[in-house]
């Protein structure tokens, strides 16, 4: 059970100690105290964690303090949605809303390479007027003796030429906690010109060292990719594994499924899961079509699959497309193959509002419907 508190219900106040007093005389029950320091107000949920059942919804809805009380099924106790469930599906980052009603296209490079190709990215963004980017800089790679990121060293250009092309958040995936330390640091040398959204790869989905500590810090959102191998449930666990430690602040990527069953493509699209994670979760869901698909095919009417299945995941109502573009792909270091040029940017934000576009008048149409 979740107890949402009024909103600036400071623990001084008289109604919070009375409240805490209530609670800890209940039998076998623990709590656990989230704040959310929002621009305007802080808003307290205390989590009650074991035997709740015999608890009366409407006598812990006339607590002190307490403005309403939510019954939650097991899963997800933070991120999930429940019954009567007036939490937020958004949060905002540097600027930027993510949220269950946005759309954010994380264009950029799979990996970093040269603060030259970072700058016609960066540049090519901002002449397309998008604020967000993906840029690798710690690649965890099948071979040991492939390319693994530049780390550290790249980091200072890279949040330098951000700043200077008006780039507001840059996913970036980690795969240690070094790595959150080492991008805190350069952001503060550098004079915070960007922002980051720390992600956690698919080989990570269940390094639950991991995502305790990722999910301790909450000066980064998250973007957690589904595990290509687990089931949906494990990885939306994954996911809590990050509220539970703190961060609530988290996007949901899906990255399609290894299994042969997709081949040609690189993994099976999963983008039907999209409206799936929205009714289970609160969570922004994330798409990526390039690990997806994983190469530059197109059918017959020069459509690339890669723009396609993008399309499919925004129709579905996707918040979030992570795609891989790069000046001069044949020179990537990393997944060259399946990268979208420059040159292409301009079409494939237009399919993205084609696509958008859609998904907002099926939803239009679905209410219309149901009033
Ligand atoms: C990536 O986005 O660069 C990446 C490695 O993705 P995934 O973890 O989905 O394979
Ligand atoms: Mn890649």
């Amino acid at each position: 059970m979740i107890l949402i508190l009024k909103p600036d219900t400071t623990k001084s106040s008289a109604d919070y100690k009375r409240l805490m007093e209530y609670l800890a005389n209940l039998p076998n029950i623990q709590i656990r105290i989230h704040e959310e320091q929002g621009v305007q107000q802080t808003l307290t949920e205390i989590y009650l964690i074991g035997d709740t059942a015999p608890l009366n919804l409407n006598d812990m809805d006339g607590l002190p303090g307490v403005e309403r009380a939510v019954r939650v099924s097991e899963a997800y106790r933070i991120l999930g949605r429940h019954k009567v469930d007036v939490r937020a599906t958004h949060f905002d980052y540097n600027g930027v809303r993510f949220g269950q009603d946005t759309l954010n296209v994380f264009a950029g490079l799979c990996a970093v390479d040269t603060p030259e190709h970072v700058e016609l990215m960066m540049k090519a963004l901002r002449d397309n007027g998008q604020v967000c980017t993906r840029m690798g800089a710690y690649k965890p790679r099948s071979n040991p003796y492939s390319f693994q990121g530049h780390g550290k060293n790249c980091l200072p250009y890279v949040f330098e030429l951000a700043g200077k092309y008006g780039i507001k958040v840059i996913a970036m995936e980690v795969t240690h906690e070094s790595h959150v330390e080492e991008i805190r640091e350069a952001l503060k040398q550098t004079g915070h010109p960007t922002g980051v959204m720390l992600q956690i790869g698919t080989r990570n989905t269940q390094n639950f060292e991991l995502l305790k500590i990722v999910g301790r810090q909450k000066e980064f959102p998250v973007l957690l990719k589904r595990g290509f191998g687990i089931t949906l449930e494990e990885s939306l666990n994954a996911a809590e594994y990050l509220a539970s430690e703190g961060n609530r602040n988290v996007v949901f990527g899906l990255r399609g499924m290894k299994t042969n069953v997709g081949d040609p493509h690189r993994n099976f699209v999963d983008f039907s899961h999209v409206p799936v994670v929205k009714r289970l979760t609160r969570m922004p869901v994330c798409i990526d079509p390039s690990h997806s698909v994983g190469s530059r095919d197109s059918a017959p009417d020069g459509i690339l699959d890669i723009v396609t299945v993008t399309a499919q995941g925004v129709v579905a109502g996707a918040n979030m497309v992570l795609v891989d573009f790069h000046p001069a792909p044949h020179k990537a270091l990393v997944d060259g193959p399946q990268a979208l040029t420059l040159e292409e940017l301009p079409y494939f934000l237009e399919d993205v509002r084609i696509a958008r576009e859609a998904y907002e008048k099926r939803s239009l149409l679905a209410k219309r419907l149901n009033t």
